[in-house]
C-alpha cells in the first residue's frame, strides 16, 4: 500500500508534467493533413485516421483560447502529381488540390486564426514533411515560437517527417500520441516511426497531461 509520502510525490510529479506542458507563449499547435483522403473512406484512407479529429478539437481549443499560434498542414497535389501511381508513384491518387478529398476533415473544428501550410504543390516534388517547400519554418520563427506540439495524420509518414524537420530547426516537439494514427503499409511502421521520433528527442504526451 502507498504510503502518504508517495502519494504526495506521485502528486507533486503529476503537477510538474502538467504546469511544463501547459500551452504557453512560444508554442504552436502542428496539425498534419487531417484531410477527408486519409480519413476511412477516403482515397488513401489511414485505418482510424477519423478518432484523431475529436481530440485535436481539444488541442485547437486550449491554443485557441490562450491566442497561441495554430497551423494545419495539408497535402496539395496537382493531378498529374509524382507520388500517384500513375506517374510512378506509390500511393492512389488523393487530395488533389480543390477536390472533395483534399479538404480537411468537415468535424475538425480549426480556428480562424489557424494557418493554413499547402505542401507538394508541384507535380514534380512530394513532401511528407510540412517544412519541406513550405514557409511554416519562417512563420513559426516569425511567430516567437520554440516549441511545437504535434498530431495528424499519418503517424508513419506525414508526422513522422514534420516532426523531423521540426527537431532538426531546433524546435522543442511534443508529440500527441493521442492525436496520430498510422498507416501500417508494413506492420509495424507505426510503432517504427514513435520509437524513431521518441530517440530524436520528441516527447510524447496526451491530453491527460494537460488536465486542468
Ligand atoms: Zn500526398
Amino acid at each position: 500500500m502507498a504510503d502518504a509520502h508517495t502519494i504526495t510525490n506521485e502528486h507533486t510529479r503529476m503537477t510538474e508534467t502538467h504546469a511544463r506542458l501547459a500551452p504557453r507563449p512560444g508554442d504552436a499547435l502542428i496539425i498534419v493533413d487531417v484531410q477527408i483522403d486519409f480519413l476511412p473512406g477516403g482515397q488513401l484512407a489511414v485505418p482510424a485516421g477519423d478518432e484523431v479529429v475529436a481530440v485535436l478539437n481539444q488541442y485547437i481549443q486550449r491554443f485557441s483560447a490562450q491566442g497561441l499560434p495554430i497551423f494545419a498542414t495539408r497535402d496539395w497535389h496537382p493531378p498529374n502529381h509524382c507520388s500517384f501511381q500513375a506517374q510512378g508513384g506509390i500511393w492512389p491518387p488523393h487530395c488533389i488540390a480543390n477536390s472533395e478529398g483534399a479538404a480537411f476533415a468537415p468535424n475538425l473544428q480549426l480556428a480562424a486564426n489557424a494557418t493554413v501550410i499547402s505542401k507538394a504543390t508541384r507535380a514534380d516534388k512530394d513532401a511528407y514533411s510540412g517544412f519541406e517547400g513550405t514557409d511554416l519554418n519562417e512563420r513559426l520563427t516569425n511567430a516567437g515560437v520554440a516549441r511545437v506540439f504535434v498530431g495528424g495524420l499519418a503517424t508513419d509518414y506525414c508526422v513522422l517527417n514534420t516532426v523531423k524537420d521540426a527537431l532538426n530547426a531546433n524546435f522543442e516537439v511534443i508529440l500527441l500520441t493521442d492525436a496520430i494514427r498510422a498507416v501500417n503499409v508494413q506492420p509495424g511502421d507505426g510503432d517504427k516511426a514513435l520509437d524513431e521520433m521518441r530517440a530524436l528527442g520528441a516527447k510524447p504526451a496526451t491530453l491527460e497531461a494537460f488536465a486542468a
